[in-house]
């Protein structure tokens, strides 16, 4: 499992990414509501237009059932009378013997000759619409407007008629009965009234880039307004941040004289051990076992509150030769490998040159050498190494120990944090080492990534731009 942090402050990038959850949280949530809201609005608008044009098919249906009969009448009159012999010219045949339908205005040409009134239904006034007559056998014979399927009707049409839809012509069908005084009903044909649903789709499709653009409108000022908004949302957050910061800076700082003064009284006092009490002695030596560690840890938090207050002074850097420097710490820790019968070895590729500041740089590695050697139990072994990669200097300070958690990798780096394991192994540890290899890390615009298993051993992979 591996675990890497980028080379920002740590503030910043925590900050930043609190900023960026919190923005995306909220878009989430207006894109969601936005998405919502145009689905159901077009879901609604589009199943109105639906049934409204349904219900204008029934009416046409139904209005044009009330003529089928007498419709029935005239056609069979114009075929079968003479008198009606000049009107006939309308009725032809298809090359199968199929006659094919008349229109409404054909048949009524007859009386048309000698009145104005209009025989079209007038809701076939407008264009893409059609109305069949048919007779019982389902066998057209007339029909009016533009628009005709080309299917045949249904088998079986219930009393109360059919919406079908063939292609983009929408069809209601409806059977019609000749019901006599006596109350019985004899089936008397069909009416089939079409309407093309190509003008309802344009009209929707419309609607619906209309709605597409409004809603991208809105979430594009939402977004701006988001921005602003988690702007000032954090500025409370981030001003007790920096409060935060600035009482730890100035609470180390005071800790540091009295601490001081404590140690040297302390060191003063051991320079003449016959004048201390035999049975002192020992809590004279825990006072000052514990006040170096206290003085280590004041020192820890006010050069970490240095480093988050100020910008990496950079006059200061110069040319550090890495493996002078690597090799210079792990001669220095050989003894302590050694009393804690651990092997340290090193690899380190010669000439490597970073610019950097020594103290910083010479704290970081230290840091991740004592933990190796800390938490790596005895028999096992610690190795630093140094290689080129590209442009950027590696540094790899691998261990056999007792490793970390993966999901308490990216705790790692957190001040004050420490595993459970490492406590019971190394009591006094501070959980600040990590914090601040991981401050001069990014000061020096560099790259620290972790690689562990628990009860195998870690790997601390430092990168840097090579001078
Ligand atoms: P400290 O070592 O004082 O506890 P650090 O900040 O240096 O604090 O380390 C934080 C925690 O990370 C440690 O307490 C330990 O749990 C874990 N850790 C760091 N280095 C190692 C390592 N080499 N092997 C195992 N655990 C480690």
């Amino acid at each position: 499992m591996a675990w890497d942090i980028d080379s920002t402050p740590i503030s910043n990038q925590k900050f930043g990414r609190l900023r960026t959850r919190l923005l995306l949280s909220y878009l989430f949530v207006i894109a969601s509501i936005l998405t919502t809201f145009s689905v159901v609005v077009y879901a609604l608008v589009a199943h109105d237009r639906h049934q409204q044009l349904n219900t204008h098919l029934r009416q046409v249906a139904s209005a044009s059932a009330s003529t089928l009969e007498i419709i029935q009448h005239e056609y069979q009159e114009l075929t079968t009378e003479g008198e009606y012999e000049e009107y006939k010219d309308s009725i032809s045949t298809e090359a199968d013997g199929t006659v094919i339908p008349i229109t409404l205005s054909q048949l009524m040409r007859k009386y048309k000759a000698d009145s104005d009134v209009d025989f079209v239904p007038s809701a076939l006034a407008f264009a893409d619409q059609g109305v069949e007559w048919f007779d019982p056998q389902q066998q057209l014979i007339v029909r009016e407007g533009d628009l005709f399927p080309v299917t045949p009707l249904p088998n079986s049409v219930s009393p109360e008629g059919v919406l079908v839809q063939h292609g983009k012509i929408r069809s209601f069908i409806l059977p019609v009965q000749l019901v006599s005084p006596s109350g019985t009903s004899q089936p008397l044909g069909y009416v089939r009234a079409n309407a093309s649903i190509t003008r309802l789709k344009a009209e929707l499709h419309r609607f619906r880039s209309g709605l597409v653009l409004g809603v991208a409108i809105v979430f594009g000022l939402v977004t701006l307004g988001g921005f602003w908004l988690t702007q000032e949302s954090l500025k409370p957050i981030l001003r007790g941040f920096e409060q935060l910061k600035q009482f730890t800076a100035d609470a180390s700082h005071e800790l540091r004289n009295p601490l001081t003064a404590i140690r040297a009284s302390i060191a003063v006092m051991q320079t003449h051990p016959e004048r201390i009490h035999p049975a002192d002695v020992d809590k004279l030596n825990a006072i000052a076992s514990a006040s170096t560690q206290m003085s280590q840890l004041v020192e820890d938090l006010l050069l970490l509150a240095r480093m988050d207050r100020q910008a990496s002074d950079q006059h200061t850097w110069r040319k550090i030769a890495l493996d002078e420097m690597l090799e210079d710490l792990v001669d220095l820790y050989s003894d302590r490998a050694e009393v804690a019968q651990l092997s340290l070895n090193s690899q380190l590729l010669p000439y490597l040159e970073v610019y950097g500041d020594s103290t910083q740089l010479h704290r970081l590695f230290t840091n991740l050498l004592t933990n190796a050697l800390q938490y790596t139990p005895p028999g096992g072994s610690v190795t630093v190494s140094l290689q080129r990669r590209e442009t950027e200097a590696l540094v790899c300070i691998k261990d056999t120990g007792i490793g970390i958690a993966p999901e308490q990798l990216p705790e790692i780096f957190n001040r004050f944090w420490r595993a459970d394991p490492a406590r019971r192994y190394h009591q006094s540890g501070s959980g600040l080492g990590l914090a601040i290899a991981s401050a001069v890390v990014q000061r020096h615009h560099g790259k620290i990534t972790v690689k562990s298993q628990l009860t195998l051993g870690s790997s601390f992979q430092v990168t840097f731009p090579l001078a």
